[in-house]
């Protein structure tokens, strides 16, 4: 089964992410981490993203889209997430029919919504493991260890970008790249929307009642 998360940074979707993961062995597509592994590898996909980076310019479309196809023939029949992936139109069409000559296709996606005013609160107090990447937030999710991970003893960071000057600027940034992209799933049927405001357990039933896990 593949799922995709559409939503801004904060609306919640990386802890529901963390869920699938660790309660029913969801694999994460991060194509951050895609990238930096041919990178290290120095696989042909690799070497030549390494050129576009060097010459200072953004890997192309169809060399991240290698990338993600021999991903998704390594992990073939495993249920995936794609998060931050597909980000435009273009990209979203790609993949679409990348996975259809898998056999395969995206069955839901989730758009995670969120009132502003809640996204600059929960963003200001997050706090995020250096080490694992958990996540707390100083009000409503605090670690037992102060400013230590519980997890790991790792230490607890407020990231630059969780800053409230950048916030509204990250939201707007958010609207304008994905806005087309979300009426692209939402014309093909298959999105739900997710009313990130909420509780994150309510968020995972009904992620879990919508995927009938
Ligand atoms: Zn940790």
């Amino acid at each position: 089964m593949n799922v995709l998360f559409i939503g801004a940074p904060g609306s919640g979707k990386g802890t529901q992410s963390r869920e699938l993961i660790e309660k029913f062995g969801f694999l994460q597509l991060s194509t951050g981490d895609l990238l930096r592994g041919a990178i290290k590898n120095k696989t042909e996909l690799g070497l030549k993203a390494q050129g576009f980076m060097d010459a200072g310019k953004l890997v192309p479309d169809e060399l991240m889209l290698g990338l993600v196809s021999d991903y998704l023939t390594t992990n073939k029949g495993k249920s995936i997430i794609f998060d931050g992936y597909p980000r435009t139109v273009v990209q979203a069409q790609s993949l679409g029919q990348l996975l259809e000559s898998q056999g395969s296709k995206i069955d839901k996606v989730f758009y995670f919504k969120i009132n502003p005013q809640i996204l600059i609160d929960r963003l200001t107090g997050r706090r995020t493991c250096a080490n694992c990447g958990e996540i707390y937030h100083i009000r409503t999710k605090p670690s037992s260890k102060g400013d230590k991970c519980e997890k790991c003893g790792g230490d607890l960071v407020h990231r630059k970008d969780d800053h409230a000057d950048v916030i509204s600027e990250r939201l707007k940034q958010f609207e304008d790249n994905t806005g087309p992209t979300i009426e692209f799933y939402s014309k093909a049927g298959n999105m739900v929307n997710v009313d990130g405001d909420q509780a994150p357990e309510k968020v995972f039933n009904e992620i879990k009642k919508t995927l009938a896990l």
